[in-house]
């Protein structure tokens, strides 16, 4: 099967180390001369803008090109310009894009055989499956669980993100989106129960 035309999913909570595993496949294809186009998908933006400070993961890996973008939820994967410009896609912060949008994120690899990452929360602060991702999961040819992420309060292996701030809506009320803090199961669940969804952290450490 020829691996250039897969879409692979990539997900889990917040810090889980879901930049590191797209960033370090990514550079892999850069090195193999492939094109590459980075979009991170943002609500706050209206046009595609250029990231000038480039991709950065938490832990400092960088990405190798001067082609990533922020654009909005309502971009067009399937713009000539786009299309004819990238072999691969990779489209992080995924569960923002509209659902229009992501049926193209799909075409994209299904009818015009690009290599395409999506990248995003699996599960939502709410405990709910996210927008778009579980969808494009089913189409996937390969779904990789990031699961390097440390709960906040104890240290075991992070499943949720809670969300700190930004209001009870799934798109966050301000303006450059929510804060969240990874949780281990047993945490989130008992942090949720004492104080709904959205709150803050502070004398809960452990
Ligand atoms: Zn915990």
């Amino acid at each position: 099967m020829n691996k250039d035309k897969w879409l692979t999913v990539i997900c889990g909570p917040m810090k889980s180390g879901k930049t590191n595993m797209l960033v370090a496949r990514l550079n892999g294809l850069l090195r193999r001369k492939m094109r590459v186009g980075y979009f991170q998908i943002a609500t706050f933006v209206k046009e595609k803008t250029l990231l000038e400070k480039g991709v950065r993961s938490w832990d400092g890996m960088v990405l190798e090109t001067n082609h990533a973008f922020l654009v909005p939820p309502t971009f067009n994967f399937l713009d000539r310009w786009v299309r004819d410009d990238y072999d691969v896609f990779a489209i992080d912060e995924v569960q923002f894009l509209d659902e229009q949008r992501a049926v193209g994120v799909l075409t994209l690899s299904e009818q015009y055989g690009k290599r395409v990452f999506v990248s995003g929360f699996d599960v939502t602060f709410n405990g709910k499956p996210a927008e778009n991702l579980p969808w494009l999961a089913m189409y996937a040819d390969e779904v990789l669980k990031a699961r390097q992420g440390e709960c906040e309060l104890c240290g075991a292996v992070a499943r949720y993100s809670y969300r700190l701030s930004g209001g009870t809506e799934l798109v966050a009320e301000v303006e450059k989106g929510a804060e969240y803090a990874p949780m281990c199961r047993s945490c989130y669940h008992a942090v949720v129960d004492k104080q709904g969804y959205v709150g803050s952290l502070e004398g809960k450490e452990a």
